[in-house]
């Protein structure tokens, strides 16, 4: 019933009839006709594959598409059991939200930077008059411009990266050198934790050196921030004939067994009572590997709960 109505198709016209006479755009219809032919032929189940059919009346859909040979007593010819869920609507709303993002981010972004220049003049001005709290004040709101503007970088990236957009501007790079600085301006902002960094690399490879450097910021900030109780955390560069490897390690809260894979998804926070207490978006790892999957590499992570966690992220050296 709900299948009719929903694909408002007519019960009564449907006996005989081929899934395929449903669709009226005729180029989708060889891809699923191969598709459910496999099941049938070579017994290849489908799960949870996503497609867009058009049918006559309730034209273009977003499907999920699960797919099953069964045999039935009683009938000699195999059948397939078809699961189709309708997921147009989340499809729309999700599309709507990712436009909403990427204007917000924008138009955020321009008061922002004179807001930025605004406060540097002022403290230009009060650098000459020595005013001691005023320039106190303003290094405040100045700390505060700099967290927003990050927050809407990130928002930005995952806008980005989610809609295909995230474009690499790969150079020569020096990744010694660049995670040398990356360490020297976490030593230099923070005081709670050592970073000892290891290891170094031969040649220079092809990266998105901004990316990249985001990423490093984005690992050892977690790692900062997740490990409140200690005050070490180790970043070691390594190498082989196809790819250079960078570990992030921290001796803090650690992740959850079956959440490890869950972290790396928009928006997803392990729920722990002292995780609770600290702010974040659960963004950055998910941009993170968006980042590291743009670059062909790969991304994981080793954890114990109450241990600490260990985050490797490898590039290809071509
Ligand atoms: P955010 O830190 O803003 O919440 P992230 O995407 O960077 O977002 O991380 C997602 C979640 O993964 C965090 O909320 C936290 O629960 C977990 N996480 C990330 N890094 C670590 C780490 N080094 N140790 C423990 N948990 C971590």
């Amino acid at each position: 019933m709900h299948f009719f109505k929903r694909f408002k198709i007519n019960k009564k016209g449907i006996y005989g009839k081929s899934i395929f006479d449903f669709s009226v755009k005729r180029k989708e219809i060889p891809n699923l006709k191969k598709l459910l032919s496999d099941v049938l032929v070579k017994n290849i189940p489908v799960d949870e594959l996503e497609l867009t059919h058009t049918f006559e009346k309730a034209g273009e859909k977003t499907l999920i598409l699960g797919a099953r040979r069964i045999v039935l007593d009683g009938y000699k010819t195999k059948l397939i059991l078809l699961s189709i869920e309708d997921i147009s609507e989340r499809k729309k709303k999700e599309a709507h939200k990712d436009d909403f993002v990427g204007y917000v981010t924008h138009e955020l972004k321009t008061p922002l930077t004179s807001l930025s220049m605004f406060v540097q003049i002022l403290t230009g001005y009060h650098k000459k008059t020595d005013d001691k709290k005023s320039l106190f004040l303003l290094e405040k709101a100045a700390t505060q411009i700099e967290r927003l503007t990050k927050l809407l970088d990130s928002f930005s990236g995952v806008y980005k990266a989610q809609n295909g957009k995230l474009e690499l501007q790969k150079e020569k790079v020096d990744v010694n050198k660049l995670m040398r600085e990356v360490v020297e301006t976490f030593q230099y902002t923070q005081n709670t934790h050592e970073i000892k960094h290891t290891g170094t690399i031969k040649k220079q490879i092809l990266i998105d050196k901004e990316r990249i450097y985001e990423v490093l910021v984005n690992l050892l900030t977690n790692a900062i921030k997740y490990s409140p109780d200690s005050d070490k955390i180790n970043i070691k560069l390594t190498e082989d004939d196809k790819k250079i490897t960078i570990s992030v390690q921290d001796f803090g809260f650690g992740i959850p067994q079956d959440e490890k894979e869950m972290v790396f998804e928009r928006f997803f926070r392990v729920k722990s009572k002292e995780e609770n207490k600290i702010k974040g978006l659960g963004l950055g790892l998910y941009l993170v590997n968006e980042i590291i999957k743009a670059h062909k590499g790969k991304l994981w992570v080793e954890s114990r709960e109450g241990q600490g966690s260990i985050f490797y992220f490898s590039l290809p050296k071509k």
